[in-house]
């Protein structure tokens, strides 16, 4: 299915960002195509960043949101209109800085909803200021010498926070992420899928990330304790002995946010 734009892209030449992008469209292509979803009934919108030129490169209803705030647009169209498959793109400085508030209060609430958090560990559009995924040491236009701070896991954050679907990609691993994003979307409740996004302008992790992600095996999905497990095999920090576990991490079902309130 063609879900291009006549847009022109502004990403740097090689920006991984066109894999996430090329995942995207593999995934509503399918769902279309093979699944029989409505192309109508796609719905997507975007924070502030790179992450959110995305919208302007895909052929689907959508909506520009604020920085850190599309996650309130998001669940607005859903309440609206239930029937929408809602896609939030959003990255890492504009859902773990600016609106971290409204990313847990969604999980909290299980609204549904996709989230695609691209995350490349730093503010890139503004020229490389630390995020709260930059690994200690990293070096940015606004910490010239390292910043001092340890990175989150957002993921952990995300089953703190009561996420029904949690998952990992990467975002040179297209079919697979491809495969992440699609089950993330047919999930009934809020899914998450975060996207380990290389800067190569500001950021460029590739190899570190290459040398160490491996698959999981999807098994004892609904396990909050093997979850956290798997998700603590790394803490976002940038040592030599890490290693990557790409997949989904965690699934259960409970009604949704939306569910609730128009039954109410
Ligand atoms: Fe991609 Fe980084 Fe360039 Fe943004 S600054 S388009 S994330 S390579």
């Amino acid at each position: 299915m063609k879900l291009d734009t006549y847009c022109q892209n502004t990403w740097c030449p090689g920006c991984p960002n066109f894999g996430i992008l090329e995942a995207v469209k593999r995934a509503i292509s399918e769902l279309i195509e093979k699944d029989g979803k409505k192309r109508e009934n796609f719905v997507l919108t975007c924070g502030i960043g790179c992450h959110g030129k995305n919208v302007d490169y895909l052929n689907l209803n959508s909506f520009y949101g604020l920085h850190g705030r599309c996650l309130c647009t998001a669940q607005g169209m859903k309440l609206a209109n239930p029937n929408l498959k809602v896609i939030a793109f959003v990255g890492d400085g504009d859902i773990y800085n600016e609106g971290i508030c409204h990313l847990i209060h969604a999980a909290k609430r299980n609204s549904d909803i996709t989230v695609l958090v691209y995350d490349n560990r730093n503010f890139a559009l503004t020229v490389s200021q630390f995020t709260a995924t930059s690994p200690k040491g990293f070096k940015g236009s606004s910490t010239p010498k390292g910043s001092i701070e340890e990175p989150f896991n957002p993921l952990e954050l995300m089953i703190a926070s009561g996420a029904t679907f949690i998952a990992r990609g990467y975002a040179l691993k297209i079919e697979h992420l491809k495969d992440l994003i699609k089950k993330a979307i047919e999930h009934k409740g809020f899914s998450f899928v975060e996207i380990l996004q290389p800067c190569i302008t500001f950021f460029d992790n590739r190899k570190f990330y290459e040398e160490r992600i491996y698959e999981l095996e999807e098994k004892d999905l609904s396990l909050k304790e093997k979850t956290l497990m798997k998700i603590r095999k790394w803490d976002y920090s940038d040592g030599e002995g890490a290693r990557i576990p790409i997949g989904i991490f965690y699934q259960i079902q409970k009604p949704t946010f939306e569910e609730l309130v128009l039954r109410s």
